[in-house]
């Protein structure tokens, strides 16, 4: 995924949306660690739209490189923003080529936090005098916001990433209303995901095939929202006892620090979840889960007998104790890989999804034995009719759309359904153009 950065010069000042890091088969890759094509002293604010590490991966750089000026997010972004930085930062020190060390310091990370402010949903944010902003709910993982500028009366929104509504224990996205221009993202700008109504059905039969077979689950997972969606769901499937009881490891120290954030933000939770809450105060967890922060504790778990269930990150299978999961029960033919989320080009995790019988995981050949099953209705991002539903809202006062933030195919074929569909001018901006905007 390209991280997502852009430059907004309003009134004398320069403000950047997001800065993100681009992820994809190497999370160090050298695009990441190019020279800004601006620099970072004169950067006046930074607004942060979610805690994802394609959207505030860079900050540290742009700390390194002399950035002083504000970081503006709400406050369960800022809440998340420490551990996901933190955890990329023990990725990127075990590049030793790079020197990335240098640049994810401690103290770097630390100073990002001295000039980082939280606020909440729908607060102003005085810029100038003709210019405010405030965040809205993107309903895409906890804290996620749009941010909406208005300046001199006209109204330019940025999406960051727009959630799959209705999601589990998220609200809806917001309804922006008048809005003049509109950057959005499109990572699923040209395809349609499955029935959300059916996904917990659908988690549910995987989960009893699994147990039928007397194998073992794994589920490679985002540590940041998708972990936390699946204990929600695993513990209304145990507390009303849609599935057996069985041994759920939580094998991810990221996800399991996470979690510990989503308690503290129960309030941004949807309707469902804060009603189920008030007859089960512990939506996290349940009988059968285990939570392993320990690498010790992580290595017991294949001693513990079949059927069982591992969660574990990386989401992509790029990295992290998933891998050690995969190369153990992926040739067991009495095992699923079970498939939550998006998979990039490339990564072993869409070569698995592709249906490849061989598979290499960090640097070691792993044979594909195991049922692979895929449900999308999890997905955290609004697929192509979610996208085009959210524009039509603001149909008669958009005058301009930029589709950014999905593969090429993808930008293109979203655009192409905005001009035909709803008769919209959008377009795929290409990286580094500047745009002028008549407010
Ligand atoms: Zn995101």
């Amino acid at each position: 995924m390209t991280g997502a950065n852009f430059l907004l010069e309003v009134d004398g000042k320069k403000i950047l949306v997001d800065c993100g890091l681009t992820q994809g088969l190497k999370l160090a890759d050298d695009i990441n660690w190019d020279p800004f094509p601006y620099d970072s002293k004169e950067i006046d604010i930074l607004f942060v739209t979610h805690a994802h590490v394609d959207h505030l991966g860079r900050v540290p750089k742009l700390i390194n490189e002399g950035f002083r000026g504000k970081i503006y997010s709400t406050l369960p972004t800022r809440s998340l923003a420490l551990p996901m930085l933190e955890d990329t930062a023990g990725i990127l020190s075990k590049n030793t080529d790079l020197h990335l060390d240098k640049i994810y310091t401690p103290e770097n990370i630390k100073l990002s936090f001295s000039l980082w402010q939280g606020f909440k949903y729908h607060e102003t944010i005085k810029i100038t005098p003709n210019l405010e902003v405030s965040f809205f709910d993107a309903g895409h993982i906890l804290g996620s916001a749009m941010v909406l500028f208005i300046y001199n009366g006209k109204r330019i929104l940025f999406t960051g990433d727009l959630g799959n509504c209705p999601s589990p224990l998220l609200p809806d996205t917001e309804k922006v209303a008048n809005v003049d221009y509109l950057i959005m993202e499109s990572v699923y700008g040209d395809r349609n995901h499955e029935s959300r109504e059916d996904r917990r059905k659908f988690l549910e039969e995987t989960i009893e095939d699994n147990y039928k077979r007397c194998g073992t689950l794994i589920i490679p997972t985002f540590s940041l929202e998708r972990s936390q969606e699946l204990l929600f769901e695993l513990n209304a499937l145990v507390e009303n006892n849609r599935i057996p009881i069985m041994p759920i490891f939580l094998d991810s120290p990221l996800a399991i620090r996470l979690t510990e954030v989503f308690k503290q933000f129960k309030n941004y939770f949807n309707e469902g979840a804060q009603m189920a809450m008030s007859h089960d105060k512990y939506l996290f967890d349940f009988p059968g889960l285990h939570s392993t922060l320990k690498s010790e504790e992580s290595k017991m778990i294949g001693n513990v007998p079949n059927p069982k269930i591992v969660i574990a990150g990386s989401g992509m299978s790029t990295g992290g104790r998933i891998v050690h999961h995969e190369r153990h029960y992926l040739p067991d033919p009495n095992n699923t890989l079970l498939l939550t989320g998006y998979q990039a080009v490339g990564s072993p995790g869409r070569l698995i999804q592709e249906g490849i019988k061989t598979v290499r995981i960090t640097g070691e050949d792993v044979i594909v034995r195991a049922h692979v099953v895929t449900i999308t209705g999890y997905s955290g991002h609004k697929d192509c009719y979610g996208l085009l539903n959210f524009v039509e809202n603001m149909q008669d006062t958009v005058k301009k759309i930029f589709v950014v933030m999905g593969e090429p195919k993808s930008e293109m074929f979203l655009a192409q359904k905005l001009r035909d569909n709803l008769g919209l001018e959008a377009y795929v901006p290409e990286q580094g153009s500047s745009i002028i905007l008549s407010c």
